[in-house]
């Protein structure tokens, strides 16, 4: 118990007594040697045998298994307890069979890139606390600008992922246009009905959810079709509304589909819309040659949203946001406190707790950082090209075993199914292979419904997914039918 009467000795005593017990908590260079050896040879099992194992496992981690133990234990049975109850159930993101939903990816060297950030934890939040930390931050930043055809003085951010990414932006949309009290009833959103939920997610929770909200038609892809856009956008000016958004997908999630760019920024800087680009999933798909035209347009909005941690293979908790009106984004974001003044220059980078809602953050620059400064550039093309060469290889396999494809994709989202004489007969069979898919684990499928059909689909974005990936998919799904008797 702390005590205020005691004298210096008494003090002295107490501290010798207390750091004896807290000491626990710098391990010594023996103990840090020992830990980083089995931390080591666990990563190295982990990833040298990951080929070999299921890509999804269904389970539950034994009750009270990762209850908080108060008492210490050995950091043996910890990786133990990790493996057993962590690791083995559920989707693996980092093996390359993980072909559903958007995948992630998990570079060896990002993992290098957050050892350090923690060991040193830099203080990313804000220039003062670390010079270098938000330079570099804001390099990475400057790259993508270049990257995606952003003027180098746009402002951006480095996020958890693509949700807060768009959450940042659309609120600087929001104030850009005092979409606030009495005017929010008569502004107007346009949507893609394909649009990511977290988009939806964001405009409720930075308090727009009474806006109207426009879905615009799709083409037969499933892209906005632009035409419709500006004939919804006459009709609600017409009607004295207030249109003020507009928002794209370079990706949809659920087809991989890119929205007609360029047509789309034409409309809005007509009608003076804020537009707004979800590339979380397709962004980097830029950097491949063959896809550059797709992305005509993506330098004409207002801002852009990318996750390093999909289409850079980064391990979760990277995303990206770029913004071109620096007042709008620090309007809601920009504070100035007492105990802050120290911080206060304006000589220097802006702090990247000004531009967004984080004050101290993971100095998470570190780990998109290093795997490009160590690699450079050209392996990650090359796994992007390679991620859109294996949709076409695997889609020319399934179409030769009698599947069903769906159109050419833009990217590398596609889908697949058993042909039926009738829909809903076809709609049982392809439910029953997603179960037997499912079961399997051998590599991860996930399914969608479109336009009311039942179908599976594939995302090839791991950088782990090779050929051998889609052979092994090929004789899982092969499996099923047969076993199915389809
Ligand atoms: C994944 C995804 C998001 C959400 O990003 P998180 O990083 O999961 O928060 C947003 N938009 C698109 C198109 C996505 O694919």
């Amino acid at each position: 118990m702390i005590k205020y009467d005691h004298s210096i000795d008494q003090l002295k005593q107490q501290l010798d007594q207390l750091a004896q017990v807290s000491a626990a908590l710098e391990p010594t260079p023996e103990q840090r040697e020992h830990y980083i050896q089995q931390l080591s040879q666990y990563a190295h099992d982990f990833i040298d045998h990951l080929h070999e194992r299921i890509s999804f496992k269904k389970g539950d981690p034994t009750p009270g298994s990762l209850t908080i133990n108060e008492t210490g234990q050995p950091f043996e049975q910890l990786l133990v307890t990790y493996a057993k109850e962590v690791e083995q159930y559920g989707i693996k993101p980092a093996s390359g069979g993980h072909l559903g939903y958007i995948p992630g990816g998990g570079l060896y060297a990002s993992s290098l890139g957050d050892y350090l950030a923690d060991v040193t934890n830099e203080y990313a939040g804000i220039y003062f606390g670390s010079p270098g930390a938000v330079t570099l931050e804001e390099e990475l930043l400057h790259w993508m600008k270049k990257v995606f055809g952003f003027p180098r003085e746009a402002m951006g951010n480095l996020t958890s992922g693509g949700s807060i990414a768009n959450l940042i932006a659309l609120t600087a949309a929001r104030d850009k246009y005092k979409v606030k009290s009495e005017r929010i009833a008569n502004s107007v959103i346009y949507l893609s009905p394909q649009v990511h939920h977290c988009v939806t997610k964001a405009i409720r929770i930075i308090g727009l959810e009474d806006v109207q909200i426009r879905y615009v038609n799709l083409d037969d892809r499933f892209r906005l079709d632009a035409q419709h856009l500006e004939t919804l956008i006459e009709a609600d000016k017409a009607a004295g509304l207030q249109p003020f958004l507009v928002i794209a997908s370079a990706g949809t999630t659920d087809t991989g589909a890119v929205d007609p760019l360029e047509a789309i920024g034409h409309i809005a800087q007509k009608h003076q819309l804020w537009y707004h680009i979800d590339g979380a999933y397709g962004g980097f798909f830029i950097l491949v040659d063959d896809k550059k035209p797709l992305f005509k347009g993506v330098e004409l909005a207002d801002s852009l949203v990318i996750d390093p941690h999909k289409s850079l293979f980064l391990p979760y908790g990277t995303g990206a946001v770029l913004i071109k009106d620096k007042e709008a984004l620090m309007h809601s974001n920009h504070y100035t406190a007492n105990y802050m003044q120290d911080t206060i220059d304006d000589s220097v980078p802006i702090s990247p707790a000004e531009v967004s809602p984080e004050l101290t953050k993971h100095f998470r620059g570190l780990r998109m950082w290093l795997p490009l400064q160590l690699h450079g550039l050209a392996p990650f093309v090359a796994c992007l090209e390679e991620k859109l060469v294996l949709t076409d290889y695997f889609r020319k396999c399934l179409e030769q075993e009698g599947f069903k494809i769906g159109p050419t994709p833009d990217l590398s989202v596609s889908y697949f199914w058993l042909p039926a004489d009738d829909i809903s007969t076809q709609n049982r069979m392809n439910e029953q292979l997603m179960e037997r898919i499912h079961q399997d684990g051998s590599v991860f499928l996930s399914s969608t419904s479109l336009d009311g059909m039942f179908v599976i689909r594939m995302a090839i974005l791991a950088f782990r997914t090779k050929q051998r990936t889609i052979d092994k998919a090929m004789e899982m799904i092969l499996r099923a039918k047969i076993e199915l008797g389809f």
